[in-house]
């Protein structure tokens, strides 16, 4: 496949390409086996032409933000893994509270910006690593808040490269998801905030920093909560009262600050945390009768 990809580059791509990649390069969380073929495309007709490279070739396409969310495999990744974060950074005004935002960009630089304008909106996403993108697909959220508040619509390419707009209102948010057509990739986020004074943004964001201290002390790399709170309760207390804080699997292990991270202590491997999770759902469901629900996603090949 990689020579075949080889001469489209060469002919037709702008971005940069790399081959054989480790996705634990890619991760936060740090592990996993390699992509076949990582593709950096820089603009919208970059990636049309690679998704209908990709398409017509039948190569299996997987989009990639920060991949903050994310756990990849040990066989890595087949196919061609478009990562979003070179090209599609783009920031403009539409009116003094709408900015039309590409996916690329990361949470942390568009809550920069956000207070620089006196803009209230995106104050939870104070400590949420990754993209935009991911966040719109994740419906990323801290504190009660949430992506879906400030979305009113994304633009979109199918896997053919068609571009599209889609309102909020064809959305579908729930917790830690937003159900968009089979396959769309996000390339822009039409976001609507508030006025607020700035010092006042600030604050806010000061208050929930010192909320998120006790996470942001897990001092080892993760990708965030494992796992999505069930009804009526905390998904971090259930396994901390199945006595797994510091349970450790090969490299993998269940933080000792909050329970509801999975820490790679150096040289995990992806079934080190495949396993640990595993683990934690078993002996969760044995103590407590909570079944847990993973809120990572896991890619890649076995
Ligand atoms: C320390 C830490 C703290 C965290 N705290 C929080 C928190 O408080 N709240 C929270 O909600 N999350 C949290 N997370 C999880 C994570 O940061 C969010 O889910 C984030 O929004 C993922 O964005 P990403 O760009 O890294 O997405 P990725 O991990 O790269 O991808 C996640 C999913 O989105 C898809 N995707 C990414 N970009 C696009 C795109 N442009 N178009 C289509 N699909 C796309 C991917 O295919 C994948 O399925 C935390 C993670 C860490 C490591």
């Amino acid at each position: 496949m990689a020579e075949q990809f080889q001469l489209f580059f060469v002919q037709r791509f702008k971005g940069k390409v790399l081959f054989d990649v480790p996705m634990s390069q890619y991760t936060s969380m740090g592990v996993g086996g390699p992509a076949e073929v990582m593709a950096f495309p820089q603009d919208e007709a970059d990636l049309k032409d690679l998704l209908a490279f990709a398409t017509a070739k039948r190569f299996p396409v997987f989009i990639l933000g920060g991949g903050t969310n994310l756990v990849v495999r040990d066989k890595g990744i087949r196919g061609v893994v478009v990562n979003m974060t070179e090209g599609f950074r783009d920031l403009s005004w539409r009116e003094e509270t709408d900015i039309v935002v590409g996916s690329g960009i990361t949470l942390s630089r568009l809550l920069k910006r956000c207070v620089e304008r006196g803009l209230s909106g995106l104050e939870f996403a104070e400590g949420i690593p990754g993209t935009v993108g991911g966040a719109v697909v994740m419906n990323a959220g801290a504190y009660g808040q949430e992506m879906s508040t400030i979305i009113e619509g994304v633009e979109v390419l199918d896997r053919k490269g068609k571009k599209s707009f889609i309102p909020k209102g064809d959305i579908e948010f729930g917790y830690r998801r937003a159900t968009l057509p089979e396959g769309a990739i996000v390339t822009r986020a039409h976001l609507s905030f508030v006025k607020k004074p700035e010092d006042e943004i600030k604050e806010t964001i000061t208050g929930l920093r010192t909320r998120r201290k006790s996470s942001s002390k897990v001092g080892c790399p993760s990708a965030g909560s494992v796992f999505k709170n069930p009804e009526g309760t905390f998904a971090g207390k259930a396994i901390e009262e199945a006595g797994l804080k510091g349970h450790r699997i090969g490299g993998a292990m269940v933080s000792e600050v909050h329970a509801n991270y999975i820490v790679n202590k150096g040289n995990a491997t992806a079934m080190d945390v495949l396993s640990l999770m595993a683990l934690i759902r078993d002996k969760v469901y044995s103590k407590s009768g909570v079944t847990l629900e993973p809120e990572i996603k896991v890619v890649g090949d076995d």
